[in-house]
């Protein structure tokens, strides 16, 4: 069975609210070519170079990303800029980009507090707007146990060693905050109105890390990437479930990316 771009638009805007997303922001189509059947889905978290050849080589004439292609307002097209030769590929290859940004935090904001695996998982900041919805969990870990050895933790559960750590590694810690994306503004008033020993986010600051050790509140940087990953394995689940049990749309092919990788590494060892 075939289905037209504006088909699964449409099912998304309805499961993403767009008017769940923040101000800033430009969830949604990014170039939607609403009548032409779907050959293939690509989830990736960024429209990259890479990502546009990894569309067409596989065949996917629709990429689905968490953070959104237009994000700025829009000057220019042209070849003289990376953005502006990626636009124009999309467009004279026929393939439609839809973001899930702000609105899919907002909704899924338990889901780092989920995979880090805290219990007694509570909202860190309600959106005043709407009921259920905000940004960032606070939760607990069972046992109190060292920063060290949540950290150990931490590199297992996200099979990485890309983390960076502020704080006393002998430092107990029990009640943890958990901020996918950029959660580096939100250090202080994550301490001011929360009893916290531990953060763990994306992109910290170098004053936010100090600011939070001054407080004797321990700060881990998994990296925006790896905070945000949960959410595309999540997005796959949502459109696999809507295209093969509501649609049975079978021969639409959903893929993960395969190209894209956490951008950020630690160390280089053996020249790797
Ligand atoms: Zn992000």
């Amino acid at each position: 069975m075939n289905i037209p771009h504006k088909q699964l638009f449409d099912f998304l805007d309805k499961e993403f609210p767009l008017m769940y997303q923040e101000e800033y922001d430009n969830s949604g189509r990014q170039i939607a070519f609403d009548e032409s059947n779907i050959t293939g889905i690509l989830i990736a978290m960024d429209v990259a170079p890479q990502i546009i050849d990894e569309a067409i080589e596989k065949k996917c004439n629709c990429i689905i990303t968490h953070h959104p292609m237009f994000f700025r307002s829009l000057k220019n097209i042209t070849i003289s800029s990376v953005h502006g030769l990626m636009t124009i590929r999309l467009i004279q290859s026929t393939i439609s980009v839809y973001a899930v940004h702000t609105n899919l935090d907002a909704l899924c904001w338990d889901i780092l507090a989920k995979t880090i695996r805290l219990n007694d998982i509570k909202m860190l900041f309600p959106d005043k707007r709407f009921n259920g919805i905000g940004f960032g969990a606070i939760g607990y870990i069972p046992d109190e146990i060292l920063l060290s050895q949540f950290i150990e933790q931490l590199q297992h559960e996200l099979r990485t060693m890309a983390i960076i750590h502020y704080g006393n590694l002998e430092k107990k810690i029990k009640t943890i905050a958990a901020f996918n994306g950029s959660g580096s503004k939100k250090i202080s008033a994550i301490i001011q109105s929360y009893p916290v020993d531990c953060i763990v986010t994306g992109d910290v600051g170098y004053h936010d890390a100090v600011y939070a050790n001054n407080h004797d509140v321990a700060v881990i940087d998994i990296g925006h990437y790896n905070s945000e990953k949960p959410l595309i394995h999540f997005l796959h689940s949502k459109l696999y479930n809507y295209l093969t049990n509501a649609m049975h749309c079978n021969d639409v092919r959903l893929i993960i990316s395969e190209k894209e990788q956490n951008p950020m590494h630690c160390g280089v060892q053996n020249g790797k």
